[in-house]
């Protein structure tokens, strides 16, 4: 059990501070999760701290590959208008 960070990541740095288990490290080409250490925050939070602060949307999956901020929700801009303007295929793949 445990999130993983995708290509679309940014290295802002903004989840390394509040992940409670040290579980995220700077990598190339993007940062990631160690599994191990992952707990998904389910018993120190009431959401993953790294999802709630991620500010690019498709950065953070859980295990079935399900964005935690899917397109449209930080931006506000409705997915079908990202996907009419090809910007969707850009994020969401698993790095
Ligand atoms: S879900 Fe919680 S424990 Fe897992 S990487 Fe994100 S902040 Fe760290
Ligand atoms: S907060 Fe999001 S964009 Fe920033 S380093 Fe973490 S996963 Fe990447």
């Amino acid at each position: 059990m445990a999130l993983a960070i995708t290509e679309a990541c940014v290295n802002c740095w903004a989840c390394v501070e509040v992940c409670p288990n040290a579980a995220i490290q700077a990598a190339d080409p993007v940062f990631a999760i160690d599994r191990d250490r992952c707990t998904e925050c389910l018993a120190e939070f009431a959401e993953p701290q790294c999802a709630a602060i991620c500010p690019i949307e498709c950065a953070i999956v859980d295990e079935l590959g399900v964005p935690l901020n899917p397109l449209g929700s930080l931006s506000g801009i409705p997915p079908e208008k990202l996907q009419a303007f090809g910007l969707a295929a850009r994020q969401g793949e698993p790095a």
